[in-house]
């Protein structure tokens, strides 16, 4: 009777032959298994060894050379990218347009480079790509031997290694997996294999979705452990569990299963893997916040002193600095000192010492400088411990390529980016797993016999194992080939290794993956192995488990029912209560009832040094009027949204830079006691001309300077279009009030009303012309109007008419503004918005004709209302204002009927929970 898997593996052992497992994960389970099974104490470790091991071991290599290994490979391809770089000897593989910037080809050239020299003997005839793919691989053949010999190298799989066999008493188990077997079989081809029983696949369960596959796999893996089954004696094996693992981890929390995943991660798709990107990156970005936020702001990393980074991506936000073209951003130079005072030395020192970093000349730079770095700026201790270890594997890995450098007598261009890539290709499993069911990646599991072993998301394309024989041709070349270029297919091999590695083994897949519909796996199909698989029951095991441990947590009112709450209920039951109650302060929906609360917040929206008198704004009016809520967070509240993008077309600053032309050129005829005189317009627009090409008129901001050059043109045209237009509208004007605050305190509110005039000027008959500027959009006619051009009687409609016709206006700010300058005393003849984005303007109202002429009547829209009409509205403003304040004395912040385009959504989300 043929012996078990087990047993032949049990008993090559104890007769001191070495068994050698595809993976060195197949073996340490057997180190662990023989220990655990039978009498044995301990086992010696090379009797149950890795392929890799065995092929170092057991093979009489070249001890008078060095064998050359990934990083001598990667030290070798970057040299010959940069010497293409300079004088391009490969014309296929890297095309010659992209010869200086090939950099990205490096590592899938390293990784072929070792079936280059079987490359050279491929025939030619078949097309003449391949015959150009073929002089490439000669070419790095040729050079690749001249930098092996000339530092005392070989390439181990060049080597014949049947007359290198050491001999040995050795028994493979499916050495067939391994990539480079054919490289090797010659030499082992007497070697005896372990058994396994027939070439029968089992049947493999369909499921109807991966949610259900997932599901089955936990519930069935739970029923094992609760029936005393140890962890460790069940294994999951995951096809292509990059795609899987996330949920996988999630479905495990929730049933509390535990899962320990052995599978490597990328050692660049950690934090210390990105804290070295972004390093690139910035330099790369001329140190813009977009790259430096990445940096900085990694919580993973333990910075000396995280808050200074803070402040650092605050200032370089207000400065605007998105990034330098060759340097970095000169505006890093201009950042507010005193508002954000650790900022300039930590720029100037990340500036310093991550330029350094990236553009060392050499790994050994490379290293003592990024060491310096690491000591300076991070606490070398306060890592995470798995962080800590990647952190410990990339400088080792750093080290590894300054090594190289140093036997070799070789240095590497571009060795930090060198480094970069050889971390995206290592991959990194911490050495000590948690305890838990093992949960292992396709291939690496082939070999290992625990009682239970689940092959899950089995599908035709996650089972498919295909090693490419010469991995830098396409497939368009591998057909040209014909059979010689075919990959090696191990799919079949592995799926049948996979039916013997365990007591127990199952495989299933899902018809449904989350990524779309699944192919059944063809090997299966073939031989008519798919059946469906039960749905999964709906979990009274996590009931059941919950039940078993829980605790009498409350009585139950319910007559019959248990008197303990399983733990799931008791936490369903708190969130419910913190959901829903008690109730505590909601200003969203109800008044606010504390009289201290209120004063509070009034006093938040005082005048300077009075704790009661309000200060109220048109802006103000407008955002209480739209939502009180809204009002509330913005105003005495102060919250917001933090917001840490630049926006180099900001129409805030833009809108800046038009108000400060206008600014000065209006102060400047103030100072000169002039009036504005249309005879003199071709002055006027020198003089703007001059004023725009100042540097100081350009806010410091997030604009950069280039883009101003870039709107300079288009600025000056509109700002002499509307020069032109008030030419019309306040010719014989003197400048009254530019840019200035006017306030006026209000008895029957107890308010301070206030306001920041863009322009007043004053006409010969003494009256005010008020204009304001608009960068965006300016208010639609009907929204300042209420849609009535002139009066409709509203001093005698009752109080609640007037709240309706109230409601239709929404633009509150020229009778706000009119009503403060004529608390005065004053009096504003006309009122205009001007716009910015087009150079018109929009008449509010107004007393006198303008006397345009036909080219800038055109740009003057017709008015929006008689003066009378104004009344009425500013009569309306007033009501609104009075219950404004008085709803803000009472603490009433309800939130508004919509909350169209409202910016405080994400922080009340009001709008989220009601839909
Ligand atoms: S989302 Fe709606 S309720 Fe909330 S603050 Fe904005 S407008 Fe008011």
């Amino acid at each position: 009777m043929r012996k078990s898997f087990t047993q032949q593996i049990l008993d090559a052992v104890d007769a001191r032959r070495a068994v050698v497992f595809p993976s060195e994960v197949a073996a340490a389970f057997w180190r662990r298994e023989a220990v655990r099974t039978g009498t044995r104490r301990a086992v010696r470790e090379d009797l149950l060894l890795s392929w890799d091991r065995f092929k170092e071991t057991a093979f009489d290599l070249r001890t008078d050379l060095l064998p050359a290994n990934q990083t001598i490979r990667a030290v070798f391809v970057a040299r010959l990218i940069a010497e293409n770089a300079r004088s391009p000897f490969l014309r296929w593989l890297i095309p010659e347009a992209f010869a200086d910037r090939a950099t990205g080809f490096g590592p899938s050239i390293a990784r072929a480079l070792p079936s280059v020299r079987a490359a050279t003997a491929l025939p030619v005839s078949a097309s003449a790509r391949l015959a150009g793919l073929v002089a490439d691989a000669r070419e790095i053949d040729r050079r690749y031997q001249g930098f092996l010999d000339q530092h005392g190298l070989y390439e181990p799989r060049w080597l014949a290694t049947a007359p290198a066999y050491r001999g040995g008493d050795h028994l493979l188990v499916f050495p067939e997996l391994t990539e480079d077997f054919p490289d090797f079989e010659p030499a082992v081809a007497h070697l005896p294999r372990v058994a396994v029983p027939g070439d029968r696949l089992p049947v493999a369960g369909r499921h109807r979705d991966a949610r259900a596959e997932v599901d089955s796999l936990l519930d069935r893996i739970a029923r094992l452990l609760d029936d005393g089954v140890p962890a460790d004696r069940v294994v999951v094996t995951v096809c292509d569990l990059d795609a899987l693992r996330r949920r996988l981890v999630h479905a495990a929390e929730l049933a509390a299963v535990p899962l320990s995943f052995r599978q490597g991660l990328p050692l660049d798709d950690s934090a210390p893997g990105r804290l070295f990107a972004a390093m690139g990156d910035l330099v790369a970005d001329g140190f813009g916040v977009e790259s430096l936020k990445p940096l900085v702001l990694n919580r993973a990393v333990p910075w000396t002193d995280y808050t200074v980074n803070g402040e650092l991506v605050l200032a370089g936000v207000a400065a605007g600095c998105i990034g330098g073209r060759s340097r970095p951003d000169p505006r890093w130079r201009a950042i507010d000192e005193k508002r954000y005072p650790r900022a300039p030395a930590m720029i100037r020192a990340l500036e310093s010492d991550i330029t350094a970093i990236v553009s060392a000349k050499t790994a050994a730079d490379l290293r003592s400088r990024l060491n310096g770095f690491l000591s300076r700026a991070i606490d070398r201790d306060g890592w995470h411990p798995d962080d800590q270890a990647i952190v410990e594997r990339s400088l080792e890995e750093l080290r590894s390529i300054a090594e190289t450098e140093s036997r070799l007598g070789v240095t590497v261009p571009d060795p930090f980016q060198l480094w970069l890539s050889r971390l995206r290709e290592q991959r990194y499993a911490p050495r000590r797993a948690p305890s838990g069911v093992a949960v292992l990646d396709y291939r690496v599991g082939a070999g290992v016999c625990p009682d239970y072993h689940f092959a899950i998301n089995a599908h035709h394309a996650a089972m498919s194992v295909r090693i490419p024989r010469f991995p830098f041709l396409g497939d368009v070349d591998r057909d040209a080939l014909g059979p010689a270029g075919e990959d090696r297919d191990l799919s079949r091999d592995f799926a049948l290794a996979y039916a013997a590695s365990g007591a127990s083994v199952c495989f299933s897949f899902s018809s449904v993956g989350h990524d779309g519909p699944n192919l059944p796996p063809g090997l299966f199909v073939a031989d008519r192995l798919i059946d469906d698989a039960p749905a999964p029951p709906r979990s009274p095991y996590r009931i059941e488990e919950g039940r078993s441990d829980s605790t009498p947590a409350a009585d139950s009112d319910v007559a019959g029912a248990s008197t303990t709450v399983l733990p799931l209920q008791a936490d369903g039951v708190s969130a419910y209560t913190a959901t829903i109650g008690p109730p505590g302060l909601n200003a969203m929906t109800d008044p606010i009832g504390d009289e201290a609360l209120i004063a509070a917040l009034v006093a938040r929206q005082a005048d300077s040094g009075d704790a009661i008198t309000l200060r109220v704004s048109a802006s103000d009016l407008e955002s209480f009027r739209a939502c009180p809520f809204s009002y509330l967070l913005q105003r005495p509240l102060g919250v917001g949204e933090l917001d840490l993008t630049i926006d180099p077309d900001s129409a805030r600053d833009i809108g800046t830079y038009y108000h400060r032309l206008f600014e000065r050129f209006f102060k400047e005829l103030h100072d000169e006691r002039a009036r504005f005189d249309p005879s003199r317009i071709d002055e006027y627009v020198e003089r703007l001309g001059r004023i725009a090409a100042e540097p100081a008129t350009r806010p410091v901001g997030m604009v950069p300077g280039f883009v101003y050059d870039a709107i300079a043109r288009r600025a000056s045209l509109v700002a002499v279009a509307l020069l032109r237009i008030d030419s019309a509208v306040i010719a014989g004007h003197a400048p009254e009030y530019v840019e200035s605050w006017r306030s006026r305190y209000d008895d029957s509110l107890n308010a301070q009303l206030v306001g920041r005039f863009d322009r007043t000027t004053r006409s010969p008959d003494g009256s005010l012309t008020l204009v304001d500027y608009k960068k965006r959009t300016v208010p639609t006619g009907s929204s300042q109007s209420g849609g009535a051009k002139e009066p409709v009687g509203i001093v005698d409609r009752s109080p609640a008419e007037r709240i309706d016709a109230a409601a239709a206006i929404t633009s509150m700010q020229i009778p706000f503004y009119v009503r403060l300058i004529e608390s005065n005393g004053e009096h504003v003849g006309a009122a205009y918005y001007y716009s910015l984005e087009d150079g018109s303007a929009l008449p509010v109202y107004t007393e006198a004709a303008s006397e345009a002429g036909d080219d800038t009547a055109a740009s003057i829209r017709g008015v929006v209302m008689s003066r009378e009409r104004m009344e009425e509205v500013i009569v309306l403003m007033n009501d609104a204002l009075e219950q404004m304040v008085s709803r803000i004395r009472s603490g009433d912040y309800r939130c508004g009927q919509t909350c169209d385009g409202c910016r405080y959504r994400a922080i009340c989300r009001t709008g989220f929970v009601v839909q």
